[in-house]
């Protein structure tokens, strides 16, 4: 079986990473039941399309650096497993994560903090080459 990324699915949170992190950490149960989200699996599995399919497994935890500059070295990550309900799957995915949309896939640097720098970049105010930000 070949070790594929798990899919990251970009949620809209109404929550600052910030105020995510604050509301998240520590807990051990489903990402749903803590943030409103307006997700409900249980009428469709995001990758097999099943009802009553798709589980919450764990919270995995990833360095981010929210908008503010603040880095957050087990920023947590609610994941998910697809238990094949809906029949013949459409992609060779088992498992997807749920991403707030500020987050880039496989990058620490949150969307809105590589904007505030490439404005300060942008007038001038700072020096850095916007390559190191994605790296
Ligand atoms: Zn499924």
């Amino acid at each position: 079986m070949i070790n594929l990324p798990t899919i990251q699915i970009l949620i809209y949170i109404k929550e600052t990473l910030a105020q995510y992190y604050a509301k998240v950490k520590g807990k051990n149960y489903d990402l749903l039941q803590i943030l409103d989200i307006g997700l409900d699996f249980r009428t469709v599995c995001p990758i097999c399309g099943g009802k009553n399919c798709a589980r919450f497994i764990k919270y995995y935890t990833r360095g981010v650096i929210d908008e503010n500059g603040t880095y957050y070295k087990d920023f947590p990550i609610a994941r998910y497993l697809c238990e094949g309900r809906g029949g013949q799957s459409k992609v060779p995915h088992k498992t997807f994560s749920l991403l707030p949309y500020q987050l880039v896939p496989y990058a620490k640097h949150s969307v809105p903090f590589i904007i505030k720098m490439l404005e300060l970049k942008h007038i001038g105010a700072i020096d850095v080459k916007a390559s190191r930000l994605c790296g």
